[in-house]
């Protein structure tokens, strides 16, 4: 047996409203089911009697609202049983969005009254924001709507790799081990694991990212009703209280969902009591959240990029391309002074400006970088163009001027413009 916690195979009992937290051995999966009772992970229900294989160190919870025996096979580096979850909380919250949806649907030609609730859930790093995101996204699926899942959050996003903002209506409740299906994703690049590089360009591209979900919605009465789901960062304090403060604004959010935070709560309540449609809403955190320092971060994000390419459970199979230098144009966008020093005042000195395109010549740096696939025609475009997908750097040849890359398939890229930003991946 694997050092850490129990092994082999044994039964759990939980009682209602209780929950098993686990966290998968790092060195091997887990199998899992449920024998008796219904139970669900984070929102989605488990179907009983059928084994679920889980990776290696994923952490998560098998909740049961009226009792549940459940099988396990394997180790696991830790698995206890909590019976105070803050649940009912979360399901009442679901309770009082269904309420608007139905209110929403009841009026689909009323331009306000049409729209759905645009929930924002905010706080700290680790306070288990994606969670809520997610059951609140699989609990609404489970009643039949197709709420819009926005995931603002550039450091551990999950709809796409990070770097990115996204948006994907969510059709059906999340697969506990698969995550969301990436169907036709709406993705922006902004190239960094965090907005610092670029605070202006983040909210460039979440108003590029509103605009167009606006005018899904304005075409869709049914994806209106149901509304949206907006995942954020855990960057809260200065600067990234402001861009919480730009998102909710760009994405007309209504419902403010606040965990774990008393300061941001009271901050929130305040800057937005003029609203009278905004609810601002305090909830608390769960003790089964787990704490992931700086470098666990960091893995998962090169975890997120090999899923990108190789699937989950390595069943994509990403194909090696070659290009010449001359056939592959490639942006930085930022940087870079705006105006050439001799054209400002005396004395004045050259601002950069957040969203200027800057042409990058190949070079050895390159060597592993993660680049984006515009779907921009032009090159003025590609600030406000979302990305197909992105290719990853593995071979620069400057003798023979030819570049090979890793991308998800053979064949033409779906772009000529390609947008590199810090992003890395070395595949092991
Ligand atoms: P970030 O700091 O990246 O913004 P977050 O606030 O979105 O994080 P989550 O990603 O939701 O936090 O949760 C952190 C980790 O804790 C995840 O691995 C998640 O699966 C796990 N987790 C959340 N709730 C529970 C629970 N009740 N039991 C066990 N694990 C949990």
């Amino acid at each position: 047996a694997a050092a850490g916690g129990p092994s082999g195979t044994r039964q759990v009992k939980l009682e209602r409203e209780c929950e098993l937290r686990i966290e998968v051995s790092p060195d091997s999966p887990l199998r899992l089911r449920v024998l008796a009772g219904t139970a669900e992970i984070f929102g989605t229900e488990i179907a009983p009697e059928i084994w679920l294989s889980f990776p290696p160190g994923l952490k998560f919870a098998v909740f049961s609202w009226y009792g549940a025996t459940i099988e396990m096979d394997g180790a696991t580096e830790t698995d206890y049983t909590a019976d105070e979850t803050p649940m009912i909380s979360y399901v009442n919250v679901h309770a009082v969005l269904e309420g608007r949806r139905n209110r929403a649907k009841a009026s689909p030609t009323d331009s306000d009254l049409s729209q759905g609730p645009r929930v924002i859930v905010v706080g700290p790093t680790d306070s288990g924001k994606s969670t809520l995101s997610r059951m609140l996204l699989s609990w609404a699926a489970k009643q039949g709507w197709k709420p819009t899942f926005v995931d603002l959050d550039i450091g551990q996003g999950s709809i796409t790799i990070p770097g990115c903002i996204a948006a994907t209506p969510i059709e059906l409740p999340i697969d506990p081990v698969d995550g969301i299906p990436l169907e036709m994703p709406l993705v922006y690049f902004h190239g960094h694991p965090n907005p610092g590089p670029n605070v202006d360009l983040y909210k460039v591209l979440v108003k590029e990212l509103a605009q167009i979900l606006e005018r899904q919605f304005a075409g869709n009465a049914e994806s209106r009703a149901a509304g949206m789901v907006i995942n954020t960062m855990g960057w809260i304090e200065n600067v990234g209280y402001e861009l919480l403060l730009h998102s909710i604004d760009a994405l007309k959010a209504n419902v403010i969902l606040v965990l774990g935070q008393e300061k941001l709560f009271s901050m929130l309540k305040d800057v937005l009591k003029s609203k009278p449609n905004v609810d601002v809403v305090k909830l608390q955190k769960s003790g089964g959240v787990v704490t992931r320092q700086g470098n666990v971060r960091k893995k998962a994000r090169h975890y997120r990029i090999k899923e990108y390419f190789y699937g989950i459970s390595n069943d994509f199979s990403p194909h090696s391309n070659t290009a010449n230098f001359s056939d592959l144009t490639i942006y930085r966008v930022g940087g870079g002074p705006q105006a050439p020093r001799s054209a400002l005042p005396i004395g004045a000195e050259p601002a950069a400006d957040p969203t200027r395109l800057v042409h990058v010549t190949i070079s050895k740096d390159m060597h592993h970088a993660v680049l984006a696939v515009s779907f921009a025609k032009e090159p003025d475009q590609i600030i406000s163009s979302n990305v197909a997908g992105f290719i990853c750097i593995t071979e620069i040849d400057f003798d023979r001027k030819k570049i090979t890359y890793l991308a998800p398939s053979a064949g033409e890229l779906p772009g000529r413009f390609l947008i590199m930003g810090s992003l890395a991946w070395l595949e092991t």
